[in-house]
């Protein structure tokens, strides 16, 4: 079966809708063109030169790379930095390059479902969840098609509520409309008032589905003009957003939880707070640079914060409270990779999908 760049970008974004990204970042198809037929596809946590070369060995014409290699805005292409020279030889090769970075941090099948599967640690919720990823829409509808509507909303996506799904409130009552000369209203004559026996159906969806939920509601809807309502609201997703809190299976002192995150994650190098003396029980992660959910870790009492990028000083935030830990950026990051593949590998058989051998980690230890 044939496959193409489209098919590959629709269903990372339906594991990771774009709408998720941080407004900072670059995601979804950065080189090349979603009508492309795609060889094979190598997948890396960064794009380096080597990376790309990598690419060509192995036959791959698309990339799929966790870390952007554009972030702003670019006004010439010349080849004095590396991303230009990728750029440059990624148009020549005919090689795509798609980038899924803080879309797939965000979801709860994301890094942080496989790195607590490793550690043994039962996620609770995400610790920072996104704010404004869930909307509402009412509805008004001649009570005949009330199922109609309802269960076309349900399929576009509407009415999940965590491991509910179907989920609408709805009554009925008595909607009026009077339409001039130019319509053709679905029941009574125009330029006559009318009195229509209605179901108010109101349902939640994800914020990005808002297009698709319209679509469904227009479709299914049996009036010329549909009444109806979306509402932005502050109810918030435990399972979309930054991070996450769980609790070991077992607790543990400090020293033997390091060295279990050590060696299961194949840390190199962890930099950490002075030990709090407390066990470790409730755990608290953001891979990749999380310097920001100290606060919201301490918040929640975790007896421990693993991230990457933390400063001096944010180590002396910990007050014997909390232990916090810095794992590395890459290492904190690098099984993203492995998921990417095995979710690729489910999706699309035809096609071969790499892992880069290549450690693209810029920093280097010597010790
Ligand atoms: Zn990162």
């Amino acid at each position: 079966m044939e496959v193409f760049v489209k098919d590959i970008a629709d269903k990372l974004e339906n594991l990771a809708p774009i709408e998720y990204a941080d407004s900072y970042d670059n995601v979804g198809l950065i080189v090349g063109f979603l009508h492309q037929k795609v060889k094979n596809i190598l997948i890396t946590l960064d794009l380096t030169e080597e990376v790309f070369y990598e690419s060509i060995n192995k036959k791959c014409n698309l990339i799929v790379s966790f870390h952007p290699i554009i972030y702003k805005s670019i006004k010439n292409i010349t080849g004095k930095t590396f991303s230009e020279r990728i750029i440059i030889s990624a148009l020549k090769h005919d090689i795509s390059i798609y980038v899924i970075h803080t879309n797939l941090d965000l979801i709860w099948e994301g890094t942080s479902s496989y790195i607590s599967k490793i550690l043994n640690i039962k996620r609770k919720k995400v610790l920072l969840p996104k704010k404004g990823t869930i909307k509402k829409m009412i509805t008004y509808v001649p009570i005949h098609y009330a199922n109609k509507v309802r269960n076309s909303l349900f399929e576009a996506g509407a009415g999940n509520i965590s491991n509910y799904s179907h989920c609408s409130y709805n009554f009925d009552g008595f909607g009026s409309y009077m339409g001039n000369k130019k319509t053709k209203p679905f029941s009574g004559k125009k330029e006559v008032f009318n009195m229509e026996k209605e179901t108010c159906i109101s349902v939640l969806f994800p914020s990005y589905k808002l297009n698709i939920i319209k679509e469904a509601l227009f479709k299914s809807h049996p009036y010329e003009e549909v009444a109806y309502e979306i509402y932005n609201i502050e109810n918030i997703n435990h399972r979309i957003g930054i991070g996450f809190i769980g609790n070991l299976l077992e607790k543990m002192n400090e020293y033997d939880f390091l060295l279990l995150l050590k060696e299961r994650m194949n840390f190199s190098f962890i930099r950490h707070s002075p030990f709090t003396k407390k066990e470790i029980r409730r755990v608290t992660m953001i891979p990749g640079s999380g310097r920001f959910g100290i606060e919201a870790a301490i918040k929640e009492k975790a007896d421990v914060f693993i991230s990457s990028d933390l400063k001096y000083h944010d180590f002396f935030k910990s007050e014997k409270k909390i232990l916090i830990v810095d794992v590395g950026h890459y290492e904190s990051e690098k099984l993203s990779k492995n998921l990417l593949k095995s979710f690729l590998y489910k999706n699309f058989t035809s096609i071969s999908i790499y892992e880069s051998k290549i450690n693209t980690n810029p920093v280097k230890y010597f010790y």
